[in-house]
């Protein structure tokens, strides 16, 4: 499944959430990013620049990253693409790939949500480092004041969620990844969610097309 959508629509808490109920594998495209920039790998001080700036890296760095990730899992596991695809380019390259694995894109998932919300969203988010997981200070808080839930990691505020680049963040957005909401149309993959609810209710409506999908098979 790829999830589609603008920062802060919940793609990463409702990854996490669908890979615990169902066994799917959560790639996220940010995430893996992030682990090279905080390494100083090669890669990570290439994509250094576009992530503070809110531009995205250039598709044939992203595509690279993400179709090897693909390729080290067992092709029995379901995966969730969170972030990836992000342009066009990138979704016809991950059609290739896939169509090499024998591996078909089942749903494409678009998170709707107003830009107004999201910026109040983006702007309360805090991350945990170590293992990805997200909250958020109004919406989602951890038990613990400020620590990860899962792995007890000290939640930190991602540099680029600071308004300005939030703001940069949703343009991109809009130019270069809205029309792949089309493109998943087009092939008669798109299911769309109400992101704006309690995040309950829209993991209750992807398990409804998970359910719906695995009745079809
Ligand atoms: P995210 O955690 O998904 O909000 O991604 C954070 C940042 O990583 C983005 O603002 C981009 O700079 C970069 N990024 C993540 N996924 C992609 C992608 N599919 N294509 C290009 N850049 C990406």
């Amino acid at each position: 499944m790829v999830f589609l959508g603008g920062p802060g629509t919940g793609k990463g808490t409702q990854a996490k959430r669908l890979s615990d109920r169902f066994g799917f594998v959560a790639l996220s495209s940010g995430h893996l990013l992030r682990i090279e920039v905080d390494a100083g790998s090669d890669l990570g001080r290439e994509a250094e620049p576009y992530l503070k700036s809110g531009a995205l890296v250039p598709d044939v760095v992203i595509t690279g990253v993400m179709l090897s990730a693909i390729e080290k899992l067992s092709g029995e596991q379901g995966i969730i693409l969170d972030g990836f695809p992000r342009t066009v380019p990138q979704a016809t390259a991950l059609d290739a790939g896939l169509a090499t694995a024998g591996r078909p894109i089942d749903a494409a998932i678009d998170f709707q949500m107003e830009d107004g919300l999201i910026v109040r969203r983006i702007t309360g988010r805090r991350s945990c480092n170590r293992c990805g997981a997200t909250y958020n200070i109004d919406f989602l808080p951890p038990k613990a004041t400020e620590i990860c839930d899962v792995c007890s990691e000290r939640l930190i505020q991602r540099a680029d969620d600071r308004e300005d680049v939030v703001v940069a963040r949703l343009a991109t957005y809009r130019a270069q990844t809205a029309p792949l909401v089309t493109y998943y149309s087009d092939r008669g993959l798109l299911h769309t969610v109400d992101a704006s609810v309690a995040a309950d209710d829209v993991t209750a409506a992807i398990v409804g097309v998970v359910e719906m999908l695995d009745r079809s098979e």
